[in-house]
């Protein structure tokens, strides 16, 4: 089966722990990612919010570096999606938090030169471009610069993590498709996950710019007192399909960055999730879009797809 995520922390992981990316005790490692024919893993460089200015970018180069250095070493196995090598593993690489260039447009082209495909523009507090889940606020005079620039890039731009008003003057500032690359529906009686989660209007949007939704795995973020697991992951489907959303609906594990439920706990448990939701009664053509094709759609058409 074929899978595509839109989010997991594990290069950071790996880096910060001297970890290879091959095996490890992570949520992610190549060895177990072969119980999938294919797969698509989004690699993200999260910038914890205690770094700004050069110590972001500086954070933002050494796991960069690793990340590449792992992808050399294991070339056989990965290599980007953008390049034209057969390898039954393709990877982004996404920068979550968009401190990572350091308030400059010069910062941006930094990133951009390092193959970054994907920017999450913010992580929970504010930074130069705009405020995040937990704090109060919406863009900055250099955050609209940056999403005009970004676009102009080809960079896809992310807006999980956004507080509501910075996900409104981003919907305003943005002209190009964009993703919440891991959030999930406002359904969940969890306060914690509730600032995390997208409402309807938001998500009504996400639609109307033909954008892409992947779902998170987070504990906080989906369970509660009447669903946990796999279950709950049910109920999020149950809710997007009612929306809707089936051609927008994805998978953004947030694998080893949060806590997950045993029954999602790792990338091997990716084939066994497939057929639990068939045997739940989910089609297989949708859960084909869901798994995989979505993004993989999404990704292979961004760059062209403008709706000026
Ligand atoms: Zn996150």
């Amino acid at each position: 089966m074929r899978y595509f995520d839109l989010h997991c922390d594990t290069i950071g992981e790996c880096s910060n722990n001297n970890l290879s990316l091959r095996k490890n005790a992570l949520h992610i490692d190549l060895e177990r990612a072969k119980a999938l024919d294919k797969y698509t893993q989004v690699f993200a460089i999260w910038i914890p919010d205690q770094f700004r200015g050069k110590a972001a970018v500086k954070y933002f180069d050494k796991t960069a570096d690793y990340f590449y250095k792992e992808l050399e070493k294991n070339g056989e196995m990965i290599s980007l999606y953008s390049s034209d090598e057969n390898t039954p593993i393709k990877a982004i690489l996404s920068v979550e938090g968009g401190s990572a260039c350091c308030g400059t447009i010069e910062g941006l082209h930094h990133l951009y030169e390092r193959g970054v495909g994907l920017i999450t523009l913010t992580w929970n507090a504010p930074n130069e471009i705009a405020c995040g889940a937990f704090s109060e606020g919406g863009f900055t005079k250099f955050g609209k610069e940056f999403v005009k620039e970004a676009e102009r890039l080809g960079i896809t731009l992310d807006v999980s993590h956004l507080n509501r008003q910075s996900f409104f003057e981003f919907a305003e500032i943005s002209k190009k498709p964009f993703v919440a690359s891991h959030s999930n529906a406002d359904i969940v009686n969890n306060e914690y996950g509730r600032k995390r989660n997208l409402t309807p209007e938001q998500i009504k949007i996400i639609k109307e710019r033909k954008g892409l939704i992947g779902l998170n795995f987070c504990r906080e973020f989906i369970e509660d007192e009447n669903a946990c697991g796999v279950d709950a992951i049910c109920r999020q489907l149950d809710y997007f399909l009612n929306s809707g959303c089936e051609d927008i609906i994805a998978f953004g594990s947030d694998f080893d960055g949060c806590t997950v439920h045993t029954d999602l706990w790792g990338i091997e448990k990716i084939p066994i999730l497939f057929k639990k939701l068939i045997n739940k009664g989910f089609g297989e053509a949708f859960l084909k879009k869901l798994f995989y094709e979505n993004a993989d759609n999404f990704f292979l058409n961004n760059k062209t797809v403008s709706l000026d």
